[in-house]
């Protein structure tokens, strides 16, 4: 079975302007914006503007260029808020939720940039 895009997702919303969002970066492929309930100083969500669910079907379907500006786009938020790993940045961790056991909640491919604290270790034990 393929790939099925539900266009009603939230973050779909946010790519037709229907519903508002606190843009970081926004290139031709993707968009980069506040997520709504910080887990951390810097929590930030990149997606591609691209109808894709998970990293895999991303890796599968996307083109190129979008796979190209995609990544891009997350090393420039780094930059852009402070957390890279060099010129005095301290780190950060991406995470992309995919999934029932990755515990996703929005269907639409989103990574996650979390940073400005320390993370503690990757998983907890729930
Ligand atoms: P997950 O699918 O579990 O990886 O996480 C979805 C993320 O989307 C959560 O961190 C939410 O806080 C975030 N989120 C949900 N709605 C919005 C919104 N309208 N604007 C920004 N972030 C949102």
């Amino acid at each position: 079975m393929g790939y099925e895009y539900n266009t009603d997702n939230i973050f779909a919303k946010i790519l037709r302007s229907e519903i508002p969002s606190k843009t970081v970066i926004e290139t031709e492929h993707s968009l980069a914006f506040e997520d709504i309930n910080p887990q951390a100083p810097v929590h930030v969500l990149v997606i591609p503007k691209g109808p894709y669910l998970s990293y895999d079907h991303f890796a599968k379907e996307a083109s190129d260029q979008e796979i190209v500006d995609f990544n891009r786009t997350i090393g420039e938020v780094c930059r852009i808020c402070g957390v890279q790993a060099d010129n005095g940045g301290n780190g950060f961790r991406i995470i992309s939720n995919t999934g029932e056991h990755g515990v996703q909640e929005v269907p639409h491919l989103h990574v996650h940039i979390l940073g400005g604290r320390w993370l503690g270790r990757m998983l907890s034990n729930v």
